[in-house]
C-alpha cells in the first residue's frame, strides 16, 4: 500500500474527528463554557491545501524518497545487512522514529528561521483559526528542500521502508494536537508535542513566536532552548505576521516565494540577492530597508480575514467540497499506478476545480463563473485523457 493510499484511508477518521470537534465546540459555546473554533471558509481552505499538498507529493517521489534511497544504497556508513537487521527490530523501529523526530525538529526550526524554507512551511501557519482542519493544511513545496534534513538517517542505514513508515507516524501523530478544546495535560506537555505547546507554536505573540518545534517529542525544544509554556494570561493569536488574507490555494503556496523573488531582484548588491533567501523571514537588505521599510508587527492590529458567505454559498461550498473530496481520494488511490502524464492531467483539472471553489468562497468570483471555470477544466482534462488514450 502506498503512503497516498494510507492517507486516503485515514481521511474519514480525520473528518469524523473534525466533525466531533466542531459539535463539541458549538455545544460548549451554547453553554457558555467555551467556543466553536471553526469557520466553514477557513476549514475548506485548510483542507483544500491538504489535498493540494498530497496530490503534488505524487510528483515529488524522487525528492521525497528517491534521493534518500540513492544515498542509503551508495553512501550508507553501516553495512547493509547489519543495518537491515538492526533497524527492522522493535528497538530499531523505535529509535528510527526518535531519529526521524530529531531530524524533523531541525527541519522545522530552519523552516521558521530561513526564508526559503519558511516560504514552503508558511502554508501550515496561515490559518487564523486553530483546529483539527489546521493540521491538514500542509505545504505543496515542502519536499523541494525538506529531504536534505533526513539524509543523516540514510547515512545511518535506516532502510527506506522504515524511513517512510516512521515519517508517516510522525505526521499522523501531529494531527490531534491542533485543537483548542484540549487544555493542559500536565507532565505530558513537558515530554511530548501536545495541544497546549503546539498552540504556542502557531501563535504570533512575541512571547510565543518561533517556539516549540517538536513533532512528537517536545524534549528537543527543551534541550535546544526553544521551549516555552502556554501562559493563560497571554491568549494565543494565530496565523502569520504577514497575513495571507486569501483562501486561494495557489497564492497560499506562492506568497512568500514571490516576496523573496521580488526582494532579490530589487536589491542592488549581489550578496544581498542571495542572502534574501537564507536570512530569517522578514529580513531586508539595507537598501530595501531604507527605501521600503516593513512596518513593525503590531498584535493589536491583527484582523481576521473573513469574507461573508450567504446561506446559498455555504450550501454550494459544502456540496462542492464533498465532490472534490471524492475526486481527490480517487486521484490519490490510483496515482502511483497510472502513467505520469495521465496523473498530471487529472491533477491540473482537480487543482483548477479547487482553485475556483476557493475563489468563490472568498468572494473573488461568482458561483456561475466558478462553475464555468470548473466545467472548462474538467472538459479539457477529459479531452486530454482521450488524447492520451486513458479511456482506451
Ligand atoms: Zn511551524
Ligand atoms: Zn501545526
Amino acid at each position: 500500500m502506498t503512503p497516498s493510499q494510507i492517507i486516503v484511508l485515514a481521511t474519514p477518521v480525520f473528518l469524523v474527528l473534525i466533525a466531533l470537534e466542531f459539535i463539541w465546540g458549538v455545544r460548549r459555546e451554547r453553554s457558555g463554557r467555551g467556543r466553536n473554533t471553526y469557520r466553514i471558509n477557513d476549514a475548506i481552505s485548510s483542507i483544500g491545501l491538504g489535498m493540494l499538498s498530497q496530490m503534488s507529493a505524487v510528483f515529488m517521489g524522487l525528492l521525497r524518497i528517491g534521493v534518500y534511497s540513492a544515498v542509503y544504497t551508495s553512501l550508507s556508513l553501516v553495512p547493509p545487512a547489519a543495518a537491515q537487521v538492526f533497524w527492522s527490530s522493535p528497538l530499531g523501529w523505535l529509535l528510527a522514529l526518535v531519529f526521524y523526530d530529531f531530524c524533523y525538529y531541525w527541519l522545522h526550526r530552519f523552516g521558521h528561521r530561513s526564508a526559503i524554507l519558511w516560504a514552503a512551511h508558511v502554508v501550515h501557519h496561515q490559518s487564523q483559526d486553530y483546529n483539527l482542519s489546521t493540521a491538514l493544511r500542509q505545504t505543496a513545496t515542502g519536499p523541494l528542500l525538506g529531504w536534505i534534513f533526513y539524509l543523516p538517517m540514510a547515512l545511518a542505514g535506516v532502510p527506506p521502508l522504515v524511513f517512510v513508515t516512521v515519517g508517516l507516524v510522525d505526521l499522523l501523530y501531529q494531527f490531534w494536537v491542533h485543537t483548542e478544546q484540549v487544555g493542559r495535560l500536565g507532565w505530558f506537555d513537558r515530554w511530548f508535542c501536545s495541544p497546549s505547546n503546539h498552540r504556542v507554536h502557531h501563535a504570533v505573540n512575541d512571547r510565543y513566536v518561533d517556539r516549540n518545534y517538536g513533532g512528537i517529542l517536545i524534549v528537543w525544544d527543551r534541550l535546544f532552548g526553544t521551549f516555552v509554556e502556554e501562559d493563560d494570561r497571554e491568549p494565543c493569536v494565530y496565523g502569520t505576521r504577514k497575513p495571507l488574507d486569501s483562501f486561494d490555494p495557489l497564492w497560499a503556496n506562492a506568497q512568500v516565494y514571490r516576496g523573496l523573488l521580488r526582494d532579490s531582484i530589487r536589491t542592488r548588491r549581489w550578496s544581498d540577492k542571495l542572502r534574501v533567501w537564507f536570512e530569517p523571514p522578514g529580513w531586508q537588505p539595507a537598501d530595501l530597508a531604507a527605501s521600503d521599510p516593513q512596518p513593525r508587527f503590531d498584535i493589536t492590529r491583527v484582523e481576521r480575514f473573513d469574507p461573508p458567505m450567504s446561506a446559498r454559498l455555504r450550501r454550494f461550498a459544502a456540496v462542492q467540497f464533498t465532490l472534490l473530496l471524492g475526486g481527490v481520494a480517487l486521484f490519490l488511490w490510483f496515482a502511483d499506478l497510472r502513467p505520469v502524464p495521465q496523473s498530471m492531467v487529472s491533477f491540473v483539472a482537480l487543482v483548477a476545480v479547487l482553485w475556483a471553489l476557493n475563489r468563490v468562497i472568498q468572494g473573488a468570483t461568482t458561483i456561475r463563473r466558478c462553475l464555468a471555470i470548473q466545467a472548462a477544466a474538467l472538459a479539457i482534462g477529459g479531452l486530454a485523457h482521450l488524447a492520451l488514450g486513458s479511456f482506451g
